[in-house]
């Protein structure tokens, strides 16, 4: 009930009231909080956890708002993709990313970075002519960067998108199906989207200790693997997940049982103790 409410507006109801007026508000705060510098990324590792080892990162956004303080992405993202914000968004967001990258390229971290796009700026813009330009200006080789798409994105004119995402590859950039196994299911589009990884959604690792959950999670995790894809579970929060998922064959992770997105200055400090 609480999700189908999310998107309805009732005049009766006091606290949708609020909920109208704060999205305003955020939608128009949104417009400077680029020009004011009052976005920043924070970094969450991702484990191989056979090798025990980093193998790279998600970029995550973040907004400092001048009066009320942090907000979630999950909150002001859909407002910026309900408008074409999102485009000089994702800019900045991939540019940042980019150049973070590079500087750790650049100190011996050799390690890929993930950045998430939103389905509607597939529809709005040339994503693929975006990434070859933030790579030529940031000059950061192209296997260090992973995209991170949805399913969502595949509802939409589906060939223009495959287009988008196969000039994207044969630049050598990764791309990961985020959230995989909910909501819209592209499942059967498996073998006509240019795939590197399946990202499984964290609501299968929440739900491992149930039979028929790790039923699914194993048959993704064979499909994947004959279609040459690998697997990286999400929302890694204790031992028993990896324990399961390591039984199931999963061996890349993600969450906080490893790490929590952190800021640049923390993760520079904790690499050199990683490696010592
Ligand atoms: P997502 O892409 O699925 O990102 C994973 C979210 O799960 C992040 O929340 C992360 O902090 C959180 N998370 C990581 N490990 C765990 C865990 O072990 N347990 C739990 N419960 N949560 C965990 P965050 O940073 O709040 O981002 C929420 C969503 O907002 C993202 O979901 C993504 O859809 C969107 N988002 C975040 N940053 C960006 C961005 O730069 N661009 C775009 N387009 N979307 C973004
Ligand atoms: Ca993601
Ligand atoms: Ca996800
Ligand atoms: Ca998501």
């Amino acid at each position: 009930a609480k999700a189908a409410g999310k998107n309805q507006y009732c005049i009766y109801n006091e606290d949708m009231g609020k909920g109208e007026v704060r999205k305003f508000e955020l939608q128009k705060d949104l417009q400077s909080a680029l020009d004011y510098e009052q976005f920043y990324l924070v970094y969450q590792p991702k484990w191989n956890t056979l090798s025990h080892s980093l193998i790279g990162f998600e970029a995550l956004i973040r907004w400092h708002h001048p009066r009320d303080g942090l907000i979630s992405p999950g909150e002001f993202i859909p407002i910026a993709e309900e408008s074409s914000y999102i485009i000089p968004l994702t800019k900045w967001i991939l540019k940042t990313a980019c150049i973070q990258a590079k500087q750790w390229d650049s100190e011996g971290y050799h390690l890929p970075v993930s950045v998430n796009l939103s389905s509607s700026h597939f529809r709005a813009d040339n994503v693929a002519e975006l990434v070859r330009t933030v790579l030529n200006e940031t000059e950061l080789s192209p296997h260090l960067l992973e995209l991170e798409i949805t399913e969502s994105m595949m509802l939409y004119d589906l060939n223009n998108v495959i287009e988008q995402l196969q000039a994207i590859r044969s630049l050598g950039v990764k791309i990961a199906m985020d959230d995989f196994g909910t909501g819209y299911s592209s499942i059967g589009l498996l073998d006509q989207i240019p795939l590197d990884t399946l990202k499984l959604d964290r609501v299968f690792t929440r739900n491992i200790d149930t039979k028929s959950k790790r039923a699914i999670v194993r048959a993704i995790i064979l499909m994947a693997e004959s279609l040459q894809i690998q697997v990286i579970a999400e929302g890694v929060e204790t031992q028993e997940h990896v324990d399961y998922l390591t039984q199931l064959g999963c061996h890349y992770m993600q969450g906080y049982f490893y790490a929590k997105p952190m800021k640049v200055s923390d993760i520079n400090e904790w690499l050199p103790r990683l490696s010592a």
